[in-house]
């Protein structure tokens, strides 16, 4: 958690610098606030969020009749944790009753899918729980080659199609199948994210989710986790938009938050597609994965 706050006050600090100069100025006229809420849209925190987050931040301001910077700051802190929803549950869904807990991994290609199936499973195995992975992405060859090369890294076997081309669906089904039989914790399901049409993607991956919940007796699976591009700011929206309208998404994973200072992202996409941001991606690494924490997050931005 230290590396999420350490990382992301490198690349965010921009959004921070430029408010905290605006609110200290000795008077907050209308074109200070202006000014205010441009910094915010620049940092994709969205139209809506940011509008009301001056709103609330001026009148609350007028309330307390104060221009004292340190108490305005810490009024910006709190109206900035408020719109990242500190109290939704972000954890993981990997311990429900039975075993094994499913979790499909959706987004477009780019996005960092298949590295964060790499990333999650290294830190459930760090936690001893038994892993396996499912390349439902057949559609490239190169796909199931890169989720078997991370398996081999943290130590899981990667189940694949016998030959490319292959329906992406029963290649979900046998993974869950196998963890059905082995008793495994978790299984972790790739999936293709190709955004050929919204309709195409629909059925595929609604059938996906259906055929891995076969060997669930029909339980639903765990997770459906959306990884999103945290650089492609309202292009990801759009995207984030015609996933959540193909599976109901149940977590956000942001990825590349380090190569961003654009970490508003976060508000922008929990509001519009109303599920937590969970995981943040922080780089290319193994280990470059954090929980994703409001309040340090909220910290770094303001650093
Ligand atoms: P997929 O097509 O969605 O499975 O995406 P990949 O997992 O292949 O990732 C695409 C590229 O993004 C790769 O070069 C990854 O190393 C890189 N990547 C993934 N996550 C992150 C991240 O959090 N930070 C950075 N900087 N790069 C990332």
């Amino acid at each position: 958690l230290a590396r999420l706050r350490d990382r992301l006050a490198k690349s965010n600090s921009t959004l921070g610098r430029g408010l905290l100069s605006l609110l200290s100025q000795d008077t907050l006229d209308e074109a200070t606030w202006e000014e205010i809420e441009d910094t915010l849209l620049l940092a994709d925190i969205g139209a809506g969020p940011s509008a009301e987050l001056v709103d609330r931040l001026r009148e609350r301001v007028r309330v307390l009749g104060t221009r004292d910077p340190g108490t305005v700051q810490a009024l910006l802190r709190e109206e900035l944790l408020a719109l990242v929803d500190p109290q939704m549950d972000r954890a993981l869904n990997v311990d429900g009753e039975q075993k094994p807990a499913v979790i499909l991994v959706v987004g477009v290609n780019g996005a960092g899918k298949t590295t964060t199936v790499g990333k999650i499973a290294r830190v459930l195995v760090a936690e001893h729980r038994s892993v396996l992975l499912g390349a439902a992405d057949t559609f490239r060859a190169a796909a199931a080659e890169q989720l078997a090369t991370w398996g081999s890294r943290v130590g899981v076997e990667t189940e694949r199609a016998e030959q490319e081309g292959a329906d992406p669906a029963s290649v979900a089904y046998r993974a869950v199948e196998r963890g059905v039989q082995e008793g495994t914790d978790v299984v972790l399901v790739d999936t293709a994210g190709r955004l050929q049409n919204k309709v195409g993607l629909m059925d595929q991956l609604g059938k996906v989710k259906r055929v891995a919940e076969k060997p669930l007796g029909g339980r639903p699976v765990d997770e459906v986790l959306l990884v999103l591009d945290a650089t492609t700011g309202q292009n990801g929206m759009q995207q984030a938009r015609v996933f959540a309208e193909a599976v109901n998404i149940s977590g956000i994973v942001l990825t590349k938050l380090d190569g961003t200072a654009k970490g508003g992202i976060v508000v922008a996409v929990q509001r519009e597609l109303g599920v937590p941001v969970k995981l943040v991606g922080l780089g290319e690494g193994a280990d470059d994965l954090a929980p994703f924490d409001p309040e340090e997050f909220v910290d770094a931005l303001l650093r």
